[in-house]
């Protein structure tokens, strides 16, 4: 379990990115400075090796060793100390040696002698037995275009050896001490971070479908947690608002539906009982036909709502005449106008285009017409009208009706909203309308303001974006 903890995956990668990163720059300290200790030695080797080649020395190249180191340390200076020189000739045979090397013959490979023939200085380390490894110079000296010496002069690497253990040793011990100290750190460092995860866990295994309102502890909103925790209640937030939507729905579409079907199962039982005249049945069956229209009304609605809200109610969008639509549906309108004696006019005088769907906006105006004949009381007045405001088509439906509390408008949108419930059914409304009415003006990109004075009349106002071609 904890293996597969993030805790433990980040203290590893932390511990193996470090190690990795340790070892990489050990290496590269190390290589670097055995390649400074070396060169130095070559360095030095290579200045010996130019004094013994100095004309000078060409007497004693051949002598005995003991006189050849004397010669070499009066010549030379302190710099000999400790090295070894070896002179040979050009077939690679030892003429003389100093002292320190007794009868050891200090190694000079083939290619070294080969390069030596060819005029090249080169360095080769070897080990001699007993001793530590030498580093040695092989160095040509030509007479009239001919090899006749080769001068090898070696140096203990005894004291770079010692220096490159002493770092090998610091690293070993370092790199594990500090990699026990990170794992440990990693560790612990994890395990702060991620306990507002823990907290987290906590809290949102207390949250469930009834308990929706509960909402985690936000330590620091700005850090990556506090931002996810954040996300995470304002999604929740979201799920209780749209839980509570559809518990309030469901009330609210039983409780709708519920009238209805009381009175046509009322009014079938009664009928059943009493009526004889096919006249009652007649009644009793038109009565009946309102109310199922009240319901299919109110289902066709809810679909619509419910589509809108999916994003999947399909829409024709074409460029539309608002002029020509509103002027359309006006003998529509004058005709339910007429029945409830109320004068409806329109004014607009001239086209204004926008991008929309021909149908459901003349649902829209349609609605709010419906809704302000509906409401306007006999021999009061509607009127509509057309304009275009800046890059939007403002279309207005004022009437002189009752009006609507201020208390109520900002609800009269909401699903089922009604103003007065027991005079609207009377009206056969669903307290649906509106809902879909705006809905609608925002599936099209536009919005819906209603002022209203009681006692003086209501204004909708519907906003909706002209099209590319009208604004250019
Ligand atoms: P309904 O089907 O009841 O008319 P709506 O959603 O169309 O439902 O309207 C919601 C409520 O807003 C109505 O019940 C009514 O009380 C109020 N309302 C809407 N339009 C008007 C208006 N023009 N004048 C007064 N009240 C209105």
């Amino acid at each position: 379990m904890i293996f597969k903890s993030i805790r433990f995956t980040l203290t590893l990668w932390y511990s193996v990115t470090l190690a990795v990163i340790l070892v990489l720059f050990s290496s590269f300290l190390y290589l670097t400075i055995r390649k400074q200790l070396y060169a130095e030695t070559e360095r030095e080797l290579l200045t010996i090796a130019e004094s013994v080649a100095s004309p000078t020395l060409e007497p004693f190249r051949s002598s005995a060793p003991s006189v050849m180191d004397q010669v070499l340390e009066d010549f030379i200076g302190p710099k000999i100390t400790g090295k070894f020189v070896q002179i040979l000739d050009s077939s690679g045979k030892v003429y003389s040696r100093s002292k320190n090397l007794k009868e050891y013959t200090f190694p000079l490979t083939r290619s070294a002698l080969q390069g030596a023939r060819l005029g090249k200085i080169s360095y080769e380390t070897a080990k001699a037995p007993g001793l530590h490894s030498i580093r040695s110079i092989a160095f040509p000296l030509f007479n009239e275009g001919r090899l006749t010496w080769v001068v090898q002069i070696g140096s203990s690497l005894e004291s770079a050896t010692d220096t490159l253990d002493k770092i090998l040793l610091v690293f070993y011990i370092s790199i594990p001490l500090s990699l026990l100290l990170l794992c440990y750190g990693g560790w612990f460092l994890a395990g702060r971070a991620l306990k507002p995860v823990d907290l987290i866990t906590r809290s949102a295994r207390k949250i469930t479908a009834e308990n929706l309102s509960h909402r985690l502890e936000v330590i620091n909103p700005k850090d990556e947690i506090g931002r996810l925790a954040e996300t995470f209640n304002s999604t929740l937030a979201r799920l209780e608002n749209s839980f509570k939507r559809t518990r309030q729905f469901s009330a609210d579409v039983s409780h709708e539906l519920r009238t209805p079907l009381t009175i046509l199962r009322g009014e079938t039982e009664v009928g059943l009982k009493w009526a004889k005249e096919p006249e009652e049945f007649r009644e009793l069956l038109q009565s009946n036909l309102d109310e199922v229209k009240r319901m299919s009304d109110i289902i066709e609605y809810l679909l619509d709502l419910s589509r809108l809200e999916e994003g999947e109610l399909p829409m024709n969008l074409q460029e539309v005449d608002l002029q020509e639509l509103l002027l359309d549906l006006m003998p529509h309108a004058k005709l339910l106008a007429e029945k409830r004696g109320v004068t409806l006019t329109f004014t607009g005088n001239s086209p204004v285009f926008v991008k929309g769907d021909q149908l459901r906006l003349r649902q829209v105006f349609l609605n709010l017409l419906d809704n302000a004949v509906k409401y306007t009381q006999a021999g009061g007045e509607v009127e509509l009208s057309l304009a275009s405001d800046p890059g939007y088509a403002k279309v207005t439906v004022a009437d002189t009706g009752p009006g609507i509390p201020a208390e109520d408008l900002p609800y009269i949108f909401d699903r089922f909203y009604r103003v007065d419930k027991a005079r609207n059914r009377a009206h056969g409304g669903t307290g649906l309308g509106l809902s879909l009415v705006k809905s609608l003006t925002e599936a099209h990109g536009g919005k819906i303001e209603v002022t209203s004075e009681p006692g003086k009349g209501s204004v909708f106002t519907v906003y909706l974006p002209l099209s590319s071609t009208e604004i250019q």
